[in-house]
């Protein structure tokens, strides 16, 4: 039973999405069947355009497939409603997006306080406490004060992930994380997934750099739609540390 549920924790079935564009339908994921599991840190390595982003979309139910199923901890994804969907997704998934997509107007503490309050998790000052703590483990607490614009692409980005961890969701889902980032940041991040996958979390990130894909435990590659090699990365498990504790569930949130 347990191994069941640990080898079906995210499972795509038959997932195939055709894009109908005025040159004709499209096939951007052709009947993919996979299974993520969970407290696994797996990478999606491949080229631009051979369907990263389509596949994220479709796992986080942001974008509907045109056949086929998502289902994670058994529940089919595309099945829910939109307010279930946005509900479920608040607390289950951390979603990490290439350009950040920080909100300019607030602060990066108030951004990170933000999927609380739309969760209605904790007061403001238990939210706050909680956004600073976690800015500080991304490494960017003296910036907390700051609108988006006032600090660097990679302090941005440590600023996504730690709003992607404020309702503590088991699944952080990350689409090229560390796609614009110097060698630094993207490294710093690295560390970051790599110490939440030793923390339990389940991490999918997908990246078009192999070198940066090493650092998972498992590589998938995708060419055209397709996942066309799926492998285990000892690195990636070896490097692996378990110092920082990211969990707050104990903690009041
Ligand atoms: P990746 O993230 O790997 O670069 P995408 O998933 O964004 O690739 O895109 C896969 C393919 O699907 C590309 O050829 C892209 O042009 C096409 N595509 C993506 N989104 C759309 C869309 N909304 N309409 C039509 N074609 C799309
Ligand atoms: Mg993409």
């Amino acid at each position: 039973m347990m191994s069941e549920l640990r080898n079906g924790f995210i499972q795509l079935q038959d997932l195939t999405k055709i894009y109908q564009t005025e040159a004709g339908d499209f096939l951007a994921l052709d009947s993919i069947n996979l299974v993520f599991h969970e407290r696994e840190f797996t990478s999606v390595v491949g080229r631009s355009g051979s369907g990263k982003s389509t596949l994220m979309n479709m796992i986080t139910g942001i974008d509907k497939p045109t056949r086929g199923r998502v289902v994670i901890q058994g529940r089919e994804v595309q099945s829910l409603k939109e307010n279930q969907m946005a509900r479920w997704r608040g607390r289950n998934l951390g979603i990490i997006f290439q350009f950040y997509q920080l909100l300019p107007v607030l602060t990066l503490l108030e951004n990170v306080m933000l999927p609380m309050q739309l969760a209605g998790l904790g007061t403001l000052a238990q939210q706050a406490k909680r956004a600073y703590a976690l800015l500080k483990l991304v490494g960017v607490a003296e910036h907390w004060k700051k609108r988006p614009s006032m600090v660097s692409g990679g302090q941005q980005q440590s600023t996504a992930i730690a709003r992607a961890l404020a309702n503590d969701p088991p699944i952080l889902i990350a689409d090229e994380p560390t796609g614009n980032l110097g060698t630094r940041a993207g490294a710093n991040i690295m560390r970051i997934f790599q110490n939440l996958a030793a923390q339990g979390k389940t991490i999918i990130m997908v990246t078009h750099d192999r070198e940066l894909a090493g650092h998972a435990q498992r590589t998938l590659t995708i060419e055209d739609g397709r996942i066309t090699n799926d492998t285990n990365g000892l690195e990636g498990a070896r490097s692996m540390r378990a110092d920082l504790n990211v969990s707050f569930r104990g903690n009041q949130l």
